[in-house]
C-alpha cells in the first residue's frame, strides 16, 4: 500500500513542512497555501463533479492564482457529495492502486463514501505528529493508545494494515503504538489499555468519556497518560472537564474529518489553530461572505493536499465556529477559531452495564446505505435503557421497499443491546441540520 514515491513525498515534507506554521511568517505560509491551492484545483478539474460544477460557471484552473480567487469557486454541500457517483469524485489520471474508499462514521447523521489515498493518510499522520510534540508527547519514545475505527472502510483503517504502518517506522515507533477499535464497549478497552499503561490517549469524546466513567468508578487503576486527546466529533465542555477530571491530565482536542482530515487542533494555550499548511478554513456567514472577528459562521474547508477526492470549499461538515482574532503567545501565525459547534454523539450504556460507542450504531446503519437503502438523515435516541428509537428521513414511497433493511437493522441494533431493547425505527420528513446523531436520555454520564 505503501509505494516508494509516497514514502519520499511524506520524506520530503517531513523534513521540510513540518512545523511549518511555527517556523513561517504569515507571508510565507499564504505563498504555500496559493501554490497549494493551485495544485488541488488542477486536480479537481480532473474529476467529472468538479470540471461539471466549475464548467457551469465558467471558470478555468488558470482563473485561480491563490487563496484571493477561492471565493470564485462555487461552495459544494455534502448533498453533493452524497448524489454524485463516487467515480466522479476521483481524478480521472489517478493510479486506482493507491486509493482506498473511506465512509464517514455517520457523524452527522448523513452517511457519505469518499475516497483517499495513502499520501492523505500520512500527511494526516504528519499533522498528529506536529499535534504530539506541541503538548509534550515524543512519538518516538511515548507509548500511544489510539481508539478508532479500524473496520475495513473505516476512517482509521489506512494506518491499520502491516505494510503501511512497515513504512511509517521511519516516523514512528510502531511498537509504542497501541490500536484499539472503538467499537469495543468501553470496558474491554479499558483492560488492554491497563495492560499497555499508554503515555497518552487519542479517540472520539464519546469513548473517552466511556473510559472516563469508569475510571471514576474506580477501574483502569494503571492508566495514568500524560495527555489525553480527542478528535472527530465535537467536544463540549462538560465532557472535556469529566474527562480531565477522571484522569487528572489536560486534554487538547483536534478539529477534524473523515472528508477534510485534520483541521484545527488546540495548543498548549487551548486555542484552536487552523492547520494552515494543511488546509484553508473559511467562516462565512449566511450571506456567504466572511464573518468579522468575533462573529460566527459555517465552517467552509478546502484541503490542500491529497490525490483522491479533492475537496474544496467543502461546507459539508456541517459546523459552525468563531472567528478569532488574537496573536496567540504559543507562536503560530495561524488563523484562530473558537467556539465549534456542531456534530455531536453521546455514547450508549446497555442493560447490563456496558459502555459502547455511538459509532458501532451509527456504522451499523452507514453498512445498510452500502447496500442500497438510501437514507438522506438519521438520528438515533436512546430513550432509556430498554427503547431506542431510530428516526429515519426518507421518501415515504419508498418505506415498503426498505422493510428488509429495517429488519436488518433492528436485528443488528438487537445483537449488541440484548433482545429484549424495543427498537423502534420511525420515518420522518426532514431531520434538522447539527442535531445530535446518537442523542443518549440515560442518566450516568450526564
Ligand atoms: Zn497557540
Amino acid at each position: 500500500m505503501l509505494d516508494l514515491t509516497s514514502t519520499m513525498k511524506i520524506a520530503k515534507s517531513y523534513l521540510f513542512d513540518r512545523d511549518l506554521t511555527r517556523k513561517l511568517g504569515r507571508e510565507r505560509i499564504k505563498k504555500y497555501q496559493d501554490k497549494a491551492l493551485k495544485k488541488v484545483v488542477e486536480c479537481a478539474f480532473k474529476t467529472k463533479f468538479y470540471r461539471e460544477k466549475y464548467r457551469e460557471k465558467g471558470l478555468n484552473p488558470s482563473d485561480i492564482k491563490g487563496l484571493e480567487d477561492i471565493d470564485k469557486l462555487p461552495i459544494v454541500t455534502r448533498d453533493d457529495f452524497v448524489k454524485a457517483s463516487p467515480n466522479d469524485l476521483l481524478p480521472e489520471t489517478i493510479n486506482v492502486k493507491k486509493i482506498f474508499q473511506a465512509s464517514t462514521s455517520g457523524s452527522t447523521g448523513q452517511p457519505l463514501v469518499v475516497w483517499n489515498d495513502t499520501y492523505t493518510a500520512l500527511r494526516c499522520l504528519q499533522g498528529f505528529a506536529e499535534e504530539l510534540s506541541e503538548h509534550g508527547v515524543n512519538w518516538r519514545k511515548d507509548k500511544i493508545t489510539i481508539i478508532g475505527d479500524f473496520s475495513p472502510g473505516g476512517p482509521e483503517n489506512a494506518y491499520l494494515t502491516n505494510t503501511f504502518f512497515s513504512g511509517l517506522n521511519l516516523f514512528f515507533n510502531t511498537k509504542n503504538f497501541q490500536t484499539l477499535d472503538v467499537k469495543e464497549d468501553a470496558l474491554s478497552l479499558m483492560q488492554k489499555i491497563s495492560r499497555f499503561k499508554p503515555d497518552f490517549i487519542g479517540g472520539y469524546p464519546p469513548m473517552l468519556k466511556g473510559l472516563a466513567f469508569l475510571k471514576k468508578n474506580g477501574y483502569g487503576e494503571t492508566v495514568k497518560p500524560k495527555c489525553i486527546a480527542t478528535s472527530g466529533t465535537l467536544l463540549d465542555k462538560k465532557t472535556r472537564d469529566f474527562i480531565e477530571e477522571a484522569f487528572n491530565v489536560k486534554l487538547f482536542d483536534v478539529y477534524s474529518s473523515t472528508e477534510a482530515g485534520t483541521v484545527a487542533f488546540q495548543c498548549r494555550e487551548g486555542r484552536y489553530h487552523v492547520h494552515s499548511e494543511l488546509v484553508h478554513v473559511e467562516l462565512l456567514g449566511r450571506d456567504g461572505e466572511p464573518v468579522d472577528y468575533g462573529e460566527r459562521g459555517s465552517v467552509v474547508v478546502t484541503r490542500l493536499y491529497g490525490e483522491a477526492t479533492p475537496v474544496l470549499r467543502y461546507i459539508g461538515m456541517n459546523d459552525t465556529a468563531k472567528n478569532v482574532e488574537v496573536d496567540c503567545v504559543c507562536g503560530r501565525e495561524t488563523p484562530l477559531i473558537s467556539e465549534i459547534e456542531g456534530r455531536r454523539c453521546d455514547p450508549v450504556f446497555t442493560l447490563d452495564g456496558r459502555i459502547l460507542s455511538p459509532f458501532y450504531f451509527t456504522s451499523i446503519i452507514c453498512s445498510y446505505v452500502k447496500k442500497g437503502l438510501n437514507v438522506e438523515r438519521f438520528q438515533i435516541v436512546q430513550n432509556s435503557l430498554d427503547e431506542m428509537e431510530i428516526l429515519v428521513a426518507v421518501e415515504s414511497n419508498q418505506w415498503e421497499t426498505y422493510k428488509k433493511h429495517f429488519e436488518g437493522i433492528e436485528k443488528d441494533f438487537k445483537y449488541k443491546l440484548g433482545e429484549h431493547v424495543e427498537i423502534k425505527i420511525k420515518q420522518v420528513k426532514k431531520l434538522e441540520n447539527n442535531v445530535p446523531v446518537v442523542l443518549s436520555k440515560v442518566e450516568g454520564l450526564k
